[in-house]
C-alpha cells in the first residue's frame, strides 16, 4: 500500500483497454456489502484510493471517456444504500475518468475483474464491505477472482453501522478422507469418495438457496480428525452440522438410509458397532481422544447435550422423512449412537448414512451423478423442513443463547 498525502492508493489494475468501452453500470445493494459493477468491452485499466474526512473511495478509470453511460450511474445509487451516500463521475485529466464514491462510513473495499461469461462482458467489480464483519462466516466467503485493497480495522461510526442479516451456516463433513478411506464397496468405490461428492453437491444446494451458506469441513480427499471437524463447526458459530457417510456392514445385504445423533448409549447392537467403526476412525490419523480431560469433557458434554439433543432429533426426523423419498430407510427412526464425530454439544448434528456402500446394488447407485443429487437435495429439504419450525435465531445459533 503507498501512501500520498491524505489519499491512500489501494490498488492499481493492469489491463490493456483503450477505448471508451463501458457499455453497463450497476448498483446492488447486498445483504452483505454493496457492489458497483463497469462492464466494459476490454479489460480496465484502474486505480482506487481512500480519502478521509468525509470518507470517499476514488477509482481512476484509465482510457476511458465519462460518456453517457458512466455517468448515469451518479443516478443508481439507492436512497437506502447502507454505504454509499452518493457518486460522482467527472473527467480528471486526459484520458482518465474519475469515480468519487462518498461513503456514510468507513468501509472496507474489495475490487476485482471478472473475465466475460455468457452474456457479460469484462467486468470491474467494487465491492464495499462494512469495517466490521457482522458475522464470522463473512471472512469466509470466497470471491471469484482476486480480492485486493484493505483498510484500517477499527469500528465504524456510532449509529453509521449497517444492519446486516445473518445467514444460517450449515457445516457440511464428508466422512473420512485421506489415509482414513472409510468403508470400501466390493466394487472397489471408497466411501471417502462417495461423502466428498455428495458433500460438495449439498453444499452447492444450500449455497442457492437464501438465508443460507454453507462450508464443507473438508473440500479435498485429505485426512481431518473428528475433533478438527466439531472445532470447524464451532469456529464458524455453525447452525447445523451434517456429517456426510456410506454405510457398511458385514452382510451384504443390509440396505437403506439411517440417520443418527449422539447418544452416550447407542439404540441398538448395530448402532454400537457403527459408532465403533467410525470412531475408530480417528486412530487412523495418529490422534487419541481418550486425552487425560475425558472425564471433564465428559461431564461438560452431558451437562450441555440435553438442549441440542432435542434440536438434532427434530432435525434428524426431518431428514429422514425425505430420504425416505428416495431410498429405502434402513431404520425408520432416528438412531442414537456415540460418534466422536457429533460431539459438538452446542449445534444440532447428525451423521447421515446415506445407504449402504457394502450393498453391491447400492453402491452402483451411490457412484451415479443423478441418485447423489437425489440424496444431497434429500438432506437440503430435510434441513428446510426443520428450519421451518425451528427458524435460526437472528441473535445467534443456539451456540450463542
Ligand atoms: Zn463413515
Amino acid at each position: 500500500m503507498a501512501r500520498a498525502g491524505a489519499a491512500a492508493l489501494l490498488v492499481c489494475g493492469v489491463a490493456a483497454a483503450q477505448a471508451d468501452d463501458v457499455v453497463a453500470t450497476r448498483i446492488w445493494p447486498a445483504r452483505d456489502y454493496t457492489r458497483v459493477t463497469f462492464e466494459t468491452r476490454s479489460e480496465l485499466k484502474y486505480a482506487l484510493f481512500a480519502i478521509k474526512e468525509p470518507e470517499r473511495l476514488v477509482l481512476d478509470l484509465d482510457g476511458v471517456d465519462a460518456g453517457p453511460v458512466l455517468s448515469e450511474l451518479q443516478n443508481k445509487v439507492a436512497a437506502g444504500d447502507p454505504y454509499i451516500a452518493s457518486l460522482r463521475v467527472a473527467r480528471n485529466r486526459p484520458g482518465v475518468t474519475r469515480v468519487v464514491l462518498d461513503l456514510k462510513a468507513e468501509v472496507k473495499p474489495q475490487v476485482f475483474t471478472l473475465k466475460p461469461i455468457a452474456d457479460y462482458g469484462h467486468r470491474l467489480v467494487l465491492d464495499l464491505y462494512p469495517l466490521v464483519a457482522p458475522d464470522p462466516l463473512a471472512a469466509l466467503l470466497e470471491l471469484d477472482g482476486k480480492i485486493i485493497g484493505s483498510a484500517p480495522q477499527q469500528p465504524p461510526a456510532k449509529g453509521a453501522r449497517p444492519k446486516v442479516a445473518r445467514l444460517a451456516t450449515i457445516v457440511i463433513d464428508a466422512g473420512h478422507g485421506g489415509e482414513d478411506p472409510g468403508a470400501r464397496g466390493r466394487r472397489g468405490s471408497h466411501e471417502k469418495d462417495i461423502t466428498l461428492v455428495i458433500a460438495r453437491r449439498l453444499k452447492g444446494l444450500v449455497d442457492a438457496e437464501p438465508g443460507m451458506r454453507a462450508l464443507l469441513t473438508r473440500d479435498g480427499d485429505y485426512y481431518l480428525p473428528l475433533n478438527a471437524r466439531v472445532e470447524k463447526a464451532r469456529k464458524v458459530k455453525a447452525d447445523l452440522f451434517v456429517s456426510v457417510h456410506a454405510d457398511a456392514f458385514i452382510r451384504p445385504h443390509a440396505r437403506g438410509s439411517s440417520v443418527f445423533t449422539l447418544s452416550q448409549r447407542p439404540t441398538s447392537e448395530a448402532a454400537r458397532w457403527l459408532a465403533k467403526q467410525e470412531n475408530d476412525a480417528d486412530l487412523v490419523g495418529g490422534v487419541n481422544l481418550d486425552g487425560k480431560d475425558r472425564f471433564l469433557a465428559q461431564t461438560l458434554l452431558d451437562l450441555s447435550q440435553t438442549a441440542t439433543t432435542d434440536h438434532s432429533l427434530k432435525l434428524g426426523g426431518a431428514v429422514l422423512a425425505e430420504l425416505g423419498q428416495v431410498n429405502t430407510l434402513h431404520k425408520a427412526r432416528v438412531e442414537q449412537a456415540g460418534f466422536a464425530v457429533l460431539k459438538a454439544p452446542d449445534v444440532p448434528s447428525i451423521l447421515v448414512e446415506t445407504a449402504f456402500i457394502s450393498n453391491p446394488e447400492e453402491e452402483k447407485r451411490l457412484n451415479d451423478q443423478a441418485y447423489q443429487d437425489k440424496l444431497a437435495r434429500a438432506i437440503l429439504s430435510g434441513i428446510k423442513r426443520y428450519f421451518a419450525k425451528n427458524p435460526p435465531r437472528p441473535q445467534g445459533p443456539l451456540a450463542l443463547r
